[in-house]
């Protein structure tokens, strides 16, 4: 409980959309204890009715348009037409300012996709949007909502892989990161050629990158996706 004192706050946000002032919650992670990091970063806390993912998005309570830090700060003329239209003239005011539950939090990201494809941000933001959706479906043991919002984020990280637009979403992306993260996202998708591929050029880094960590990584589930590879040709044979 004194955790749940201390990792919580109030942050105070502008809407990129109207420039009303709201509260957010937001946490503070070095007052949190891990317990685990999954291969694709997804971190389980002690007291996970705080992990931070359920605090990423902002939604503006007064006209619905939701965002995370890594939005561009500032929309166009068309974004702005284009979130009037489709967001603020259907918005029932709705707060997101206190704790949230997971449930509340899926709203928060599905509302964050959907102005996020509208106002068309950068592969890389979309990409964050819908990974971390589908980690608050790996939370709720929902697998194939997880692998739903799995497909949808590889695809928009092999774009930013393509656009090199992946240092704008997370300032701790970096090339050798991507290309790890891409070959893990397919593993979990059983699309083990594609996984073993990005995983290749990832471990193309090892003499050029001084994330040893990512390179081994990359190593052990390169060697896993190969057995995972191996054995799924065999079962389709007896099959
Ligand atoms: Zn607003």
């Amino acid at each position: 409980m004194i955790e749940k004192v201390t990792a919580l706050y109030d942050k105070t946000c502008v809407c990129r959309h109207c420039q009303a002032t709201f509260s957010t919650k937001r946490i503070r992670t070095g007052a949190l204890t891990m317990i685990h990091r999954d291969s694709d970063f997804y971190t389980t806390f002690k007291e996970q009715s705080l992990n931070p993912i359920l605090y990423t998005v902002n939604v503006c309570p007064v006209c619905g348009f939701a965002f995370t830090d890594q939005f561009t700060s500032k929309l166009a003329p068309w974004q702005k037409q284009a979130v009037e239209e489709h967001i603020s003239m259907k918005w029932q005011p709705k707060d997101f300012g206190s704790i949230r539950k997971v449930q509340e939090a899926i709203v928060s990201y599905k509302l964050a996709i959907y102005a996020a494809e509208l106002t068309d941000q950068p592969h890389s933001v979309k990409a964050g949007l819908y990974l971390r959706l589908a980690w608050l479906y790996r939370y709720m043991d929902n697998l194939p909502e997880e692998l739903r919002f799995i497909a949808m984020a590889v695809d928009e990280y092999e774009e930013s892989y393509i656009h090199s637009d992946y240092a704008r979403g997370d300032k701790e992306m970096s090339e050798v990161r991507l290309l790890y993260l891409i070959g893990e996202l397919y593993r979990r998708l059983e699309k083990f050629e594609l996984a073993i591929k990005y995983f290749g050029k990832a471990l193309a880094f090892r003499n050029h990158t001084i994330e040893s960590g990512i390179i081994r990584m990359a190593q052990d589930q390169w060697q896993l996706a190969r057995e995972e590879f191996k054995e799924k040709k065999s079962e389709q044979k007896i099959g």
